[in-house]
């Protein structure tokens, strides 16, 4: 047995809200076929790999001094880049950025969130902000998307209205499901509601939906929009995320962000990576021509198929998801099982990826379905 195996969980001292909870916890398992965590598929370029190397290495020679605090010289090259794609002129101010964008929302919920406030999401959405939640001892308030997975813009604007959230999320497009909200929506929901409306955009990159970006100059106030570089910048092992708002919410955050929290190596990497944006976005294309390739075929085998702007694509609907599941895990292709009626999800990975998943589904369509 370990050292201090002699206490459990159950006795120790933990909050109450976090008593019976279970951690985030999709499967790492060593498969070939590896489509279950919307990771873009495309390994970085040569010239990438290198850039990051030296970059590292140069930087290194500072290791023993913290890095920038604020990563300004990062932010700047996060702001360019999002001025150049969205057409709104953001500056370093517009831009805060962190170990991924989880610990982006965790800093907005320490901030804006907390004891005695309440966060609303409408689910089925991404797993980690009712956990996030729960971490900051923020009240999470779930309500549905429509059984199309959209969402119900009225009965949204409803709950809003009877809750009164301190903190909205608009998953924009939504994980696992696939959808964006059009930006009439978001604006609609940001006029009702009463404190901070954060859109994930974790995803934005694969979507043709323009960026909420668009609504921070509109409410400064209120609108905060979630990046990642995890997704279409390939680049989830590195862990950047940012946000985009006011320079009032990026004052507000470093209330509560550690000091240094970005490392040197995290901050020198993350600009190499930015620097060969238009060889790495030109993966995106593909990507989401092959999510067209995997819907057509889906459909044409029967599958019910969720409309989605994202980099993953939710099916169904399997008579038992679970066991479904295991039988594309046999056959070496690791997918998710958000846990929704009869639904699986699968990430879009590279051709022969795509094709090993669509053989196993050619198989379950007529037994599974
Ligand atoms: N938001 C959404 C909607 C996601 O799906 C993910 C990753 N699965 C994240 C945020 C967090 O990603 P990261 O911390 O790697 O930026």
């Amino acid at each position: 047995a370990h050292v201090g195996a002699g206490a459990t969980l159950a006795d120790l001292p933990l909050r109450d809200n976090l008593r019976g909870k279970q951690p985030y916890g999709a499967p790492q398992l060593d498969v070939p076929v590896q489509l279950n965590t919307n990771e873009n598929p495309h390994p970085p370029s040569q010239a990438l790999i290198d850039d990051v190397a030296e970059s590292v290495r140069a930087a290194a020679a500072q290791l023993h001094r913290y890095p920038d605090r604020d990563a300004v010289a990062l932010r700047a090259d996060l702001a360019q880049y999002l001025s150049e794609t969205t057409g709104v002129e953001l500056d370093t101010a517009n831009i805060w950025a962190a170990n991924g964008s989880n610990e982006i929302l965790q800093q907005l919920l320490q901030a804006f969130g907390g004891p005695g406030r309440t966060a609303l999401g409408f689910v089925p959405s991404y797993s980690m902000h009712p956990i996030i939640s729960d971490g900051t001892d923020t009240t999470w308030l779930a309500a549905k998307r429509a059984a199309d997975f959209s969402l119900d813009l009225d009965y949204a604007l409803g709950e809003i209205a009877r809750l009164a959230p301190d903190v909205v999320f608009l998953t924009s497009p939504n994980n696992p499901t696939g959808a964006a909200i059009p930006n009439e929506d978001l604006a609609a929901i940001v006029d009702a509601a009463p404190g901070i409306v954060i859109v994930d955009e974790a995803y934005g990159e694969f979507s043709d939906q323009p960026s909420a970006v668009a609504l921070i100059d509109r409410y400064p106030a209120k609108v905060v929009v979630s990046r990642t570089m995890s997704k279409a910048f390939a680049f989830a092992g590195g862990r950047l995320g940012y946000l985009a708002a006011s320079p009032a919410v990026v004052d507000a955050v470093l209330l509560v962000r550690l000091p240094y929290h970005l490392s040197v190596q995290t901050q020198a990497a993350a600009r190499a990576a930015l620097r060969h944006r238009d060889d790495t976005l030109a993966g995106v294309a593909s990507i989401v021509a092959e999510r067209e390739r995997v819907v057509a075929r889906l459909t044409a085998l029967g599958y019910a198929v969720a409309p989605s702007d994202a980099n993953f694509v939710l099916f169904g609907e399997f008579a038992d998801p679970a066991a479904s599941w295991q039988r594309y895990l046999d056959d070496g292709v690791l997918i998710r099982d958000p846990g929704i009626d009869g639904r699986l999800r699968v990430t879009i990975g590279l051709d022969t990826e795509n094709d090993a998943f669509l053989r196993v589904s050619e198989k379950l369509a007529p037994t599974d379905l």
